[in-house]
């Protein structure tokens, strides 16, 4: 088996958690740090897991999306206000990301585990055929905290 890590440049971000019964409901904001490992049972044909260069290009994707964003849960009251309200640049608001689940750093490291899957899957020449698999996402909320997601293991037992 073989493993890359590649730490992503810092994504900033604003979010509240709104059932929080602290300083979290306040709308607020994060540099977020991932840090991302692939693994594969067998190397391309260059001797690589995968070429770093598409960590950069999944760097670029990511920050597209959600650097300089609000991300808010789809329940919160706060992000149908600024929807309604046509907040867009101008006004300050780069980007409003409306997400399934309160945006949590646990939450936020699972999703952003899907969206490697999903781009190294795209971009990877012999994905499955080399058991390429994205392992761990790691996100730095703060310099030191951080969630962890894994990649989904089959659940079959043999008892
Ligand atoms: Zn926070």
């Amino acid at each position: 088996m073989y493993e890359v890590t590649k730490r992503l440049k810092e994504i900033s971000i604003a979010h509240r958690l709104p059932r929080h019964e602290g300083q979290c409901r306040f709308l607020h904001g994060h540099n977020y740090t991932p840090v991302i490992t692939v693994q594969a049972t067998l190397l391309d044909s260059q001797g690589m897991v995968v070429d770093f260069h598409l960590f950069s290009k999944f760097q670029e994707e990511m920050l597209d999306f959600y650097d300089h964003a609000v991300v808010l849960w789809t329940n919160d009251p706060l992000g149908g206000l600024l929807e309604d309200a046509q907040f867009d640049d101008s006004m300050g608001l780069r980007r409003l990301r409306r997400v399934e689940f309160t945006p949590t750093v646990e939450h936020l490291a699972t999703k952003w585990l899907q969206e490697a899957h999903y781009f190294f899957n795209r971009e990877v020449a012999g994905f499955r055929e080399r058991g390429v698999c994205v392992k761990r996402m790691e996100v730095f909320e703060t310099v030191d905290s951080c969630a962890v997601a894994t990649a989904y293991v089959s659940t079959s037992r043999s008892n």
